[in-house]
């Protein structure tokens, strides 16, 4: 079996013509024949021989030059094959059968020593035709394509062959409007002769959608952050080249998402992102680039606001925000998802970066703020505020690496034991050249959204391990330092490690060490949140719970957590003496406390009543000004000695 046998007719005739000379030769080897006849026996004789000696000449040229059209005569098989090369080719065969069989991709090849050409099963796929129908011959699939590009195929193929060098042709196929492309090349034995030709059939229509599902987002089949990003880009060039061209960019963050997850479950969550990517799509234009930009971060692109269809962006927006925001129904629950949004349009930014980054300052301000869960459109004095940020950003970093903060600590005393101080809560300051004393409320959060909370936090760490071992050797065994660790830090991998680590380099004894958490980042990834909680409290740490009650823990949460101290939030003791509400408040949280067997210390108390309303209602443990302003080491050791005078 041949590519394209067309010479089959040569030899052929070969064969009549040697039949006819056998059947002649025995008369003229007796030589009873008339001597007319050995003019015509002569020629015959001459014109095989000359035939033979030609067809035998361009057999063995054929060998070491390729014939210049398709139809390759498959040589004896012993021919090509020389010694130890079977095996080779066995394996190679192997190799192919197993590509074959992938199933992924279009391949085929065709062996020349035994005339056979394999099909991987996707090619009938992409082909559009029936497996039975591949057969061993090329010429098989002729018929899907036009005349005049099969017959360029060909063409192709055959100084491909002659010549070498791969091949990749384009065929159109007749019933649709596909492109399929046939490539491939040849693998030759040690004379040069072509053994083997081997490529692959891709469809162009197949190859797009694959390319398209590249660029999508798995779980919500919005476009992905990759895509979005290259489509901001572009729009951004745009711009640029269409003068009045302005579109406009959306950045959608869920709130509270993670506890969704946390209360329910992961594939509920998926769901409910699902839910929400499908109410934006429904909002906006066929047109508009939506994508999922993060877990649950989405961004859209608005082309051109300036025209007709897109002109009311405000109007837009808000839809999107009470779509998303109206009650949503899965699995027999309902909730009420919140979204905080920003819109930067490309007259206020003309960089694809800026105007990311500045949305990201945008979300970051509505989260901190007080519009959480509300819409943000740029303005140039968010602008200042971002560069703000940034600057502060960059001096934070360059003052971690420095080093330059300070500690300073804030006694907790025991009212129901002579005022005798049991804790210090160690709090950063970071004195900058420029700014002076920059407040932790001002810095902490911008640590804290950058990641810088982590190298700070560790720095911060590592200095009050230092200081409490300094004063538990001063005799102040029972003795411990409270230090805030906020949600980034805690949910570190490697905080336990980093953790002994420090405690093993200052000496400090883990039963001197209490950390200080929020509610709120208790309440995040609750179930792992309570076996951290319990590897620690195992090492003898102590865990607080601080600004308590601003949160929402239940009570059931509260149980489950393995913590030691709440820390009534100031916010509830300042108003303590003013309001009803605040008053039976806190007499709530120490009734909790009392029934949790929970220690309790109330924060910020500046008053005289403050703390007579607190100590009569039995709580024992008391932090703020009225005792002490937070204090540098030295005043703060001085304090100490005061308080408890064990010397
Ligand atoms: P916080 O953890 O709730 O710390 C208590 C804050 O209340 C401290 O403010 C303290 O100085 C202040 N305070 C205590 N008693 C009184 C009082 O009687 N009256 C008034 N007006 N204020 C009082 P500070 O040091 O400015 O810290 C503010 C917040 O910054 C802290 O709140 C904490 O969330 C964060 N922070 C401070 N230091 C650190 C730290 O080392 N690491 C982390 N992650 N966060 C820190
Ligand atoms: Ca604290
Ligand atoms: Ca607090």
């Amino acid at each position: 079996m041949k590519l394209f046998d067309e010479h089959i007719v040569l030899r052929m005739l070969l064969l009549i013509v040697g039949v006819l000379f056998s059947l002649f030769a025995k008369d003229l080897v007796s030589a009873d024949v008339h001597p007319a006849w050995l003019i015509p026996y002569s020629a015959a004789i001459t014109f095989l021989f000359c035939t033979a000696l030609f067809y035998s000449f361009g057999k063995s040229v054929s060998f070491k030059r390729m014939r210049r059209d398709v139809t390759i005569e498959a040589p004896e098989p012993n021919a090509i094959i020389e010694d130890g090369t079977r095996e080779k080719l066995a394996e190679t065969q192997a190799f192919v059968n197993l590509v074959m069989s992938s199933n992924t991709n279009g391949f085929w090849t065709y062996d020349l020593p035994t005339g056979k050409m394999q099909w991987s099963p996707k090619i009938s796929n992409i082909l559009g035709i029936p497996q039975e129908r591949l057969n061993d011959s090329f010429e098989c699939i002729k018929d899907l394509f036009f005349e005049s590009d099969w017959n360029n195929f060909k063409n192709v193929l055959n100084i491909s062959l002659a010549s070498n060098q791969e091949f990749s042709v384009d065929l159109r196929p007749v019933n649709s409007e596909d492109i399929i492309t046939i490539s491939g090349t040849s693998q030759r034995n040690k004379d040069g002769r072509p053994i083997k030709i081997a490529g692959t059939i891709v469809s162009k229509q197949k190859q797009l959608a694959r390319k398209d599902r590249s660029n999508q987002d798995e779980l919500t089949g919005l476009k992905n952050r990759r895509y979005f990003q290259d489509h901001l880009k572009n729009e951004i060039e745009y711009t640029q080249t269409h003068s009045g061209s302005v579109f406009a960019m959306i950045l959608i963050d869920l709130e509270h998402f993670g506890n969704i997850n946390d209360m329910y479950s992961e594939a509920f969550g998926n769901s409910v992102l699902k839910i929400v990517a499908d109410r934006i799509t429904t909002i906006c234009n066929k047109n508009d680039c939506i994508a999922r930009l993060g877990a649950d971060l989405f961004g859209i692109i608005i082309h051109d606001i300036q025209g007709k269809e897109n002109s009311d962006i405000v109007g837009l927006v808000q839809k999107i925000h009470s779509r998303i925001k109206s009650p949503l129904k899965h699995d027999d629950k309902e909730l009420l998802i919140g979204a905080s949004i920003a819109v930067i349009t490309s007259s206020d930014i003309d960089s694809a970066d800026d105007m990311m980054s500045n949305a990201m300052v945008l979300l970051r301000n509505l989260k901190n703020g007080e519009s959480r869960g509300g819409i943000q459109f740029f303005t140039s004095g968010i602008r200042e505020k971002a560069m703000h940020l940034y600057q502060m950003e960059f001096e934070l970093r360059k003052a971690i690496l420095a080093k330059d903060f300070s500690l300073v600590y804030q006694p907790v005393v025991d009212v129901f034991n002579n005022n005798k101080v049991v804790s210090f809560e160690a709090l950063v300051r970071w004195n900058n050249m420029e700014r002076g004393m920059v407040p932790p409320s001002e810095f902490i959060p911008i640590a804290e959204e950058s990641g810088l909370i982590v190298p700070l936090g560790e720095l911060i760490l590592r200095k009050a391990c230092y200081q409490a071992k300094e004063w538990v050797d001063e005799g102040y065994k029972d003795l411990r330092i409270a230090v805030n660790f906020s949600a980034k830090q805690f949910s570190q991998e490697n905080l336990i490690d980093n953790l002994c680590n420090i405690l093993n380099e200052t000496g400090l004894n883990p039963r001197n060490l209490k950390i200080e958490i929020t509610e709120y980042t208790a309440m995040n990834d609750s179930d792992k949140t309570v076996e951290l909680m319990r590897k620690l409290t195992s090492m003898g740490l102590e865990i607080s719970i601080d600004d308590f009650g601003t949160g929402f823990s239940s009570l059931s949460y509260l149980k489950k957590f393995p913590v030691h101290t709440l820390k009534i939030d100031k916010s509830f003791v300042d108003t303590l003496t003013e309001k009803e509400e605040d008053a039976a408040f806190v007499k709530m949280i120490i009734g909790i406390a009392k029934s949790l067997n929970l220690d309790l210390i109330a924060e910020g108390v500046e008053t005289k009543e403050q703390l007579e309303f607190l100590r009569t209602e039995g709580c024992r443990h008391i932090q703020g000004y009225y005792f002490s302003k937070p204090l540098a080491p030295a005043p703060a050791l001085e304090f100490l000695k005061q308080q408890n005078m064990i010397a």
